[in-house]
């Protein structure tokens, strides 16, 4: 299957935590967590629709300036995600610098701020830029079963870890995956254009077979289009497979209760995304500063089922040494014990 997501890291195993997922259809990208991301240039950074950050230590979260500093002057509108406490700490972020000349703008740039709380409750706020970043009050909202977005191809999943703070970890999955025969589209004489990507949508919605669907495309200025039933296509142009699911998993203490939940959220993920902090003989240290060892992120991918694994946030101290973390996950992931 060809891909529409491409997730990497954006500092490689040792650096802050921070993984960029492109849209490879779409002007757009979504990050989770915001470590320093001085590696991404201005245009890959302007992509993003929706940040998802798991906590707020500074390894973590000091990416915000130069989100801010990029997305200042522009019109966009950038959805920001986090743990209780979240709200006052973008608040204080923005309120440190001086914003006088703001309202003078010809362009509105707002933050979206969602701080998630573990009883499902979540808190909103608004943060213009044309109003200075004052707050407009905070709007409250329900999130059912940890669903905290659901668009038209894929969905974004959270859930609370232990990190002896809220640490939150996330999963994104496209709802399912179309593949567009190419060779069958040239056999009934279908030229590709933007049809495609309604075809695909309308597979997601589940667009009843006998529906007639229209297809069209330019051909020297003009408007040609087709009518065929939406079934037949189904059948003859299209192969339709389980979508890719993404997982991110950092700063999360090695117990029962996280990794039974660390095991549901990566269930059957194509790419799990998993912090593994200190190799298998600090697993004490590992316990005291509420990290995984490269051991337990192992055993985890092994029993969520994930199908690649990337570990990540190795501690500085192992520099040097990331092929010898990578393969002690790898150990753990292939014989499932700890
Ligand atoms: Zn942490
Ligand atoms: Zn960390």
């Amino acid at each position: 299957m060809k891909p529409q997501f491409h997730p990497t890291l954006v500092n490689g195993p040792l650096g802050d935590p921070a993984v960029f997922v492109d849209f490879l259809f779409e002007r757009r990208a979504i990050l989770f967590d915001l470590g320093d991301i001085s590696a991404l240039p201005p245009r890959k950074i302007l992509r993003l629709s929706h940040v998802f950050i798991s906590h707020t230590h500074m390894d973590h979260f000091i990416g915000f300036d130069r989100l801010l500093r990029v997305f200042l002057g522009r019109e966009k509108k950038l959805h920001l995600f986090g743990p209780p406490g979240f709200l006052d700490q973008v608040w204080h972020r923005l309120a440190s610098y001086t914003w006088n000349l703001v309202e003078n703008y010809q362009t509105d740039f707002t933050i979206l701020a969602t701080e998630l709380h573990p009883d499902g409750k979540a808190l909103r706020a608004r943060f213009s830029c044309q109003r200075g970043f004052q707050s407009d009050g905070n709007e409250v909202l329900n999130i059912a079963d940890g669903l905290l977005l659901d668009e038209e191809s894929f969905q974004v999943r959270f859930i609370f870890l232990d990190h002896k703070i809220h640490s939150l970890a996330y999963s994104f999955e496209e709802k399912c995956h179309v593949n567009i025969m190419k060779n069958r589209l040239d056999e009934l004489g279908l030229p590709t254009g933007p049809w495609i990507s309604e075809l695909k949508k309308a597979v997601i919605r589940e667009e009843p077979g006998e529906n007639p669907y229209r297809i069209w495309w330019r051909d020297n200025g003009r408007i040609v289009e087709r009518w065929i039933s939406f079934g037949e296509l189904r059948s003859q142009v299209m192969h339709v497979v389980p979508g890719q699911k993404i997982v991110y998993v950092t700063d999360a203490v090695y117990s029962d209760a996280n990794a039974e939940k660390i095991v549901g959220l990566a269930r059957g993920a194509d790419y799990l995304f998993i912090e593994a902090t200190f190799p298998q003989v600090e697993t004490e240290r590992a316990a005291l500063k509420c990290h995984l060892t490269t051991t337990q992120a192992g055993v985890l991918a092994h029993l969520a089922g994930a199908v690649r694994v990337v570990p990540f946030h190795f501690s500085p101290k192992y520099a040097g040494m990331e092929e010898m973390l990578e393969w002690e996950v790898k150990a753990a992931r292939s014989n499932g014990g700890l």
